[in-house]
């Protein structure tokens, strides 16, 4: 089969039988008429997991962050989140094109900011001309910052704060669920506190498709109607959420393994000579590391290991990126340090 060993990210991850089997037995009905019985069943439960009152099944998590600024931000108004966050580095500027809101960023040391920071934003844009800041982001984990996580009593806070100033506060949880198992919480400790928040199925829980973006019931149909516009309806999705609900029952406890691997390749990597650690904690399941000779580069080095059937993903010419998830084990990742300490210090 696949013993390739891919790091470059956790989208990497196949369904396995199990999840296979349930998929194909799903009962199924037209989801954009809300008669699909599976996918009812996966809104349920992952509005309940989250804290939120419904939810909604949408194709992506872009989707979702892009729905969400539709329902809270107006044009002209700006989002704050912290610099390099998944809106700011990867969505093709979608939030100025589709709600036409500003994205204004906080420089952070690990992704998390608090009331203040955003208090000082405010502060130095006051002025009646000034525009309105309609939304904080907050994404968990921190993808650019190496899977770092928000402690729910910093999101509570920040939720508070924006409560206060009447300021929509969403969560990009494309790996709330590592953030829980990280932390031995619950995603309703991070989600309940939200206007909106989504989690995606695809990172580390390991299905094909789908990510459920859960609000009030207010939100939720506000939300369905940005789902028909944006072309997200669907058909016999339960097919879909089936492997949603298999990943709920099977896949979460285990990321606790994908985080010890995780911390198992930073400490092998913290001994490789030419390599640094960037991060300074290892919570979750990334290892951001730098090249330290200057006169070798990413790129080579990245096509160097996939010969060697190891992938990673390249950030810059200096910076790799190695993501843990269910399709690599702790001898995967003995292998791939192997082979980088081979071709670093070669
Ligand atoms: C992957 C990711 C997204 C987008 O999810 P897609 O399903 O790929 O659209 C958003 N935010 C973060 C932090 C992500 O890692």
């Amino acid at each position: 089969m696949n013993a390739f060993i891919d790091l470059s990210s956790d989208t990497c991850t196949r369904p396995g039988e199990a999840m296979r089997a349930a998929m194909a037995r799903a009962e199924v009905g037209d989801e954009s008429k809300h008669r699909d019985p599976t996918v009812t069943h996966l809104c349920e439960r992952v509005a309940d997991l989250l804290g939120q009152e419904a939810a909604l099944f949408l194709p992506s998590g872009t989707m979702c962050n892009n729905i969400a600024a539709m329902v809270h931000c107006s044009p002209g108004s700006e989002v704050i989140a912290a610099e390099a966050s998944h809106v700011e580095t990867s969505e093709s500027g979608a939030l100025s094109v589709f709600a036409g809101a500003r994205l204004r960023t906080i420089r952070t040391d690990a992704g998390v900011f608090t009331p203040a920071q955003v208090r000082d934003l405010m502060r130095s844009a006051k002025g009646t001309r000034a525009p309105r800041v309609s939304a904080i982001f907050a994404e968990q984990t921190h993808n650019r910052s190496g899977g770092s996580v928000w402690p729910a009593e910093r999101i509570a806070s920040l939720a508070a704060f924006a409560r206060e100033h009447d300021i929509a506060f969403h969560i990009d949880g494309a790996r709330i669920m590592n953030a829980a198992v990280a932390l031995g919480c619950d995603a309703s400790d991070f989600g309940r506190h939200t206007d909106s928040v989504w989690m995606s199925f695809t990172k580390g829980l390991g299905c094909p498709v789908g990510s459920v973006l859960a609000g009030s019931t207010g939100f939720i149909d506000a939300a369905w109607e940005w789902k028909h516009r944006f072309g997200g309806g669907m058909r016999q999705a339960g097919m879909l959420a089936a492997g949603c609900l298999h990943a709920l029952d099977h896949n979460i406890d285990r990321l606790a393994e994908d985080h010890e691997n995780a911390a198992l390749l930073a400490s092998r990597i913290a001994r490789i000579d030419g390599l640094r650690l960037t991060q300074s904690a290892f919570e979750t399941n990334m290892v951001f590391f730098e090249l330290l000779d200057e006169a070798a580069d990413t790129i080579t080095l990245a096509r160097k290991l996939e010969s060697e059937g190891i992938r990673i993903g390249v950030e810059s010419p200096r910076l790799l990126r190695a993501v843990t998830h269910m399709d690599v084990t702790a001898r995967d990742i003995e292998t791939a340090a192997d082979a980088l300490a081979c071709l670093v210090t070669a």
